[in-house]
């Protein structure tokens, strides 16, 4: 073996690569301490691997750890590890070529991305040439743990590296970058270890700076369940969530198959978005063999999970995937859904076991479910199981599931109802939910604006139609008859059809402008009449908010013309028959007045000046009277 200094020529594409890493600016210039930590874990991950099986190891009394030591004056960075090392032979193929794939069209990719965005490179696995970034020179000290006397590897990166045996090293390899005029910073310890907290605290080794241990965080997602404390969990949510509190949920899972996943996901106490602090960053960040690789990820779950904190650690990933190839990278998406499903199967683990708390989880986080249901129709009906209302069968305050209405549904019934209105109370006071109550048919409350939303989205559970209760062409179970049988026992003070038709037909013209028809009820018990909705999508409650949005935006607000329902057995329109044959215009007004009380009823906007103004005349009536 030559123990004089050899020079050698990189690797054409080498050349290439280095050229454009050395003459480029960088936004991302920090990465380049996470390449070669990375590699020094690396190192000493196989060098514990390998003693595994040998009783006898060189140089075996040395700790297993990183070292990295600064000089300002100097202006050095120096990077130690105690890992597996390098012979000579090793040192010139694996920092002189690029090894991978070999193939032409890999070199000629690399260089092409790296020529547009230099950030690409880490990509491309080739993290040990970013040390150029900042360096004007690197020296590489190395001696393999197979007991080959050690060397030294020195470039410029401008073309050739030289190689020169060097005595006197104990196994493991030490980095010597010698900084850059502009990259001085990098000889400063609060710098380093900034770097280091972000994207190095849980290497599974000590890395010392300057002799004192940074990274002090175990990373608990890599260790077995059965083995961590509750208190662990704890603290490591705080560090990782930035969090003062308990997690209101935890969820450690691994698996190997399809894919090799550690994941430690948390559900924090509060929801920040609705207190008030804007949309909150995606909370949950990407690892590969516990090194960062996307910190606040876009990428590793859906958007409407956002509200998670965490990590998700995936040996299957390449550590030097860059950010923007992290977003359409086959391997993150099918991470994504792995985790996302995996995610939703233990909420609904959680609502069975513990529904007190889940209740909690609902109210607090049920918004970003919703979301889910809206935006994302991969995980639609999965998120249906998930969704909380309260019904007419649930108690005040009370949330049921979709499951729960199903096991309850009569067995007739071919459709889901909900309603939606600003408050329980408020629906059960309204029109419609009359024939509900008489026929004992559960009926949702959907007391939040989205809801209608959210429902109409999903439009099915379980193979029956989500329907809004204000639809006109409702079907209540095909037992319109027996109302109709119902109502003909009542009192002789009934409308008979040719009064009806007449009142009717009067109707339809009083209230042309805002009503597309007027027709009998054979739903409404004692209201005197409601507003349905012929459009089969928007319930009046999904109108509500668009109309608020298109007034936000200075448009018009056109409402689409609704029906009216009038209910011929209550007093007020057997009344109304005849007050129109005495006085066609009084009668008029009370016609307005019922279509306007209607509208409320609906949610839906009336003039509220015209309203005041055609109330005092009523009043005014009464009272002459
Ligand atoms: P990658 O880490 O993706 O293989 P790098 O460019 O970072 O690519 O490193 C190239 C190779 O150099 C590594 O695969 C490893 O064999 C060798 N190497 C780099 N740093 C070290 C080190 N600290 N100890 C031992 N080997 C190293
Ligand atoms: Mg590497």
């Amino acid at each position: 073996m030559t123990t004089e200094t050899t020079t050698h020529e990189f690797q054409t594409e080498t050349k290439k690569l280095l050229d454009i890493v050395i003459n480029s600016l960088y936004t991302e210039r920090d990465i380049f301490v996470r390449e070669l930590i990375s590699n020094a874990a690396d190192a000493l991950e196989k060098f514990r691997h390998e003693s595994l099986t040998k009783s006898d190891v060189f140089d075996s009394h040395v700790p297993l750890e990183i070292a990295i030591d600064i000089d300002e004056k100097k202006e050095t960075l120096t990077i130690t590890d105690t890992g597996i090392g390098m012979t000579r032979d090793e040192l010139e193929h694996n920092l002189g070529t690029i090894a991978h794939s070999g193939s032409d069209s890999f070199l000629t990719e690399l260089v092409e991305a790296a020529r547009k965005d230099v950030s690409l490179i880490g990509q491309f696995g080739v993290g040990f040439y970013a040390a150029f970034m900042a360096g004007k020179k690197v020296r590489v000290q190395s001696r393999s743990w197979d007991e080959s006397e050690g060397h030294e590897w020195i470039s410029d990166g401008s073309g050739s590296f030289t190689l020169t045996e060097m005595k006197g090293l104990h196994r493991g390899t030490k980095i010597i970058v010698e900084l850059k005029d502009d990259a001085k910073e990098y000889a400063q310890k609060w710098k380093i270890e900034s770097i280091i907290k972000q994207y190095s605290a849980f290497v599974a080794f000590p890395i010392k700076l300057e002799g004192d241990t940074v990274n002090t965080v175990q990373a608990l997602w890599t260790r077995n369940r059965n083995e961590i404390t509750e208190e662990e969990y704890t603290e490591f949510y705080k560090f990782i969530g930035n969090a003062t509190t308990d997690a209101l949920y935890k969820l450690h899972f691994s698996a190997d198959a399809p894919l090799a996943i550690n994941a430690l996901l948390f559900v924090p106490e509060e929801n920040f978005e609705v207190l008030g602090f804007g949309r909150v960053e995606p909370g949950v960040n990407l690892y590969c063999q516990r090194i960062l690789i996307d910190q606040h990820s876009e990428n590793i779950l859906p958007e409407w999970l956002r509200f998670l904190k965490g990590v998700v650690d995936s040996e299957d990933l390449p550590l030097n995937i860059s950010r923007q190839s992290l977003q359409d990278n086959a391997l993150v998406a099918k991470l994504r859904k792995v985790i996302t499903k995996r995610f939703l199967k233990y909420l609904g683990e959680q609502a069975t076991k513990d529904p007190e708390a889940y209740k909690k989880f609902w109210t607090t986080f049920g918004i970003y479910l919703k979301e889910g249901v809206t935006s994302d129709y991969e995980y639609q009906k999965e998120l249906g199981k998930l969704l909380r209302f309260e019904s007419s069968k649930s108690e005040e305050g009370g949330i049921i599931s979709l499951s729960d209405y199903m096991l309850r549904i009569n067995p007739d019934q071919e459709e889901i109802y909900y309603i939606n209105g600003p408050s329980r109370a408020a629906i059960e006071a309204g029109p419609y939910v009359e024939m509900f109550k008489e026929k004992d048919i559960e009926i949702i409350y959907t007391l939040e604006p989205i809801d209608d939303f959210v429902l109409s989205h999903l439009a099915e559970f379980d193979g029956k139609k989500l329907v809004s209760a204000d639809r006109a062409d409702l079907s209540l179970a095909k037992d319109e008859e027996g109302a109709e049988d119902e109502g003909s026992e009542e009192s002789g003070d009934k409308l008979d059809k040719k009064g009806i038709d007449t009142l009717i037909e009067w109707m339809k013209k009083e209230l042309e402008a805002t009503i597309s028809d007027v027709v009998v009820s054979k739903r409404l018990v004692d209201a005197p009449a409601m507003i349905v909705n012929s459009d089969g999508f928007m319930s009046s409650s999904m109108e509500r908010i668009l109309a608020a949005s298109r007034k936000e935006q200075g448009m018009g607000m056109e409402n689409s013309k609704k029906k009216l329902e009038i209910n011929p057995k209550n007093p007020l329109i057997v009344k109304l028959a005849e007050l129109h044959k005495r006085d066609g215009a009084f009668a008029a007004e009370v016609a307005r007045q019922i279509h306007d009380n209607a509208m409320i009823q609906a949610g839906l906007v009336v003039d509220p000046l015209k309203m005041v103004e055609r109330n005092y005349k009523i009043l005014g009536r009464v009272l002459e009277s």
